[in-house]
């Protein structure tokens, strides 16, 4: 088993316009694991307080998600998130954190664990970050997602994990705080002065965008008309691109990265389509499938 994924486990509180949903399961490793579990078999790691329900982690082991790297903090609260959708269903505003046992948790890696290929830092405290990469001195591809509240609050260390990093996943609004820079495009190309080779700016409803030293490339989001909840959707398009970068012993080449950033595209694209992890419960990888053919047929020029 070579993706492991380290981040949070959430306890979500979701605001839409028209629907609120209190006490969900999230958490970005949680969306990603579930994501990354469609093209092979991931490692999630992360603490949890007594609150976790048991059901959550038996739903990711029935995925075959490797859940043996959950340490239940006894006497802990898990991490909760609230968050609340504007009008337009992609700006959202954080009504709530409380980091809880996200706060302090220091992950110990299982040997086998330590010997993961494709590493995936996911939202989390950025200590959390560089103590598993200590971990994994052989990693091979190792990528990270960060967000607004690690920019402003852990800005020193974030600079030091991004000097060790092969690729930065982040959104358009984060990659301008880091870099104070409101252009995209430029944005990404000061990320890599800061040390990844790659980086993939999310950009909700807009698409992603690659950029590495040599090229650029934009894919779209893939249009669907049932967006009920884009909680996760960062972590789902994350799971979803190295999922299929691990499943296939793949490196950050073009193409390879095309049809990466195209996986993650669609896998977001159905966890929008529900709460929580909802709609994820409802697909097979068929139905990724079948998605992913006709969002290439999309792409396809005359
Ligand atoms: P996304 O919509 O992809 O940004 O991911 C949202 C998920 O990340 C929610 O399920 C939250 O529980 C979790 N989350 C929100 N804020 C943070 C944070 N600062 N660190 C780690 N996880 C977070």
């Amino acid at each position: 088993m070579s993706l492991l994924v380290v981040g949070s486990f959430g306890i979500d509180t979701v605001q839409t316009p028209t629907e609120t949903r209190e006490d969900v399961i999230g958490g970005s490793a949680v969306y990603f694991s579930y994501a990354a579990s469609y093209f092979g078999p991931v490692r999630i790691v992360g603490a949890v307080g007594d609150d976790w329900p048991t059901e959550c982690t038996e739903l990711l082991q029935s995925r075959g998600v490797d859940t043996s790297g959950i340490e239940i903090c006894e006497g802990g609260q898990t991490f909760r998130w609230t968050g609340k959708y504007m009008d337009n269903m992609n700006d959202r505003e954080t009504l709530d954190v409380q980091l809880n046992v996200l706060g302090d948790f220091e992950p110990r890696l299982s040997d086998s664990a330590r010997e993961s290929k494709y590493v995936f830092l996911a939202n989390g405290g950025v200590d959390m970050q560089l103590s598993v990469l200590d971990q994994c001195p052989n990693a091979s591809m190792r990528v990270a997602d960060t967000m607004d509240l690690w920019i402003t609050t852990q800005r020193d260390k974030l600079l030091e994990l991004l000097k060790r990093l092969d690729g930065l996943v982040l959104n358009d609004s984060e990659a301008i705080l880091l870099t104070g820079d409101k252009n995209v495009v430029r944005s990404g190309k000061k990320i890599l002065d800061m040390g990844p080779r790659f980086v993939v700016i999310k950009r909700g409803e807009h698409g992603a965008m690659f950029i590495d030293k040599d090229q650029i490339f934009v894919l779209p989001a893939y249009p669907t008309a049932d967006v009920v909840d884009p909680t996760g959707a960062g972590d789902s398009f994350a799971g979803g691109m190295m999922g299929y970068l691990a499943a296939n012993d793949l490196d950050a080449d073009l193409d390879s990265m095309k049809a990466a950033l195209a996986y993650g595209t669609v896998t977001a694209s159905f966890n929008v389509e529900g709460f929580s992890l909802e709609r994820f419960q409802q697909i097979e990888r068929e139905d990724l499938e079948a998605r992913m053919a006709e969002y290439r047929r999309m792409l396809t020029l005359p």
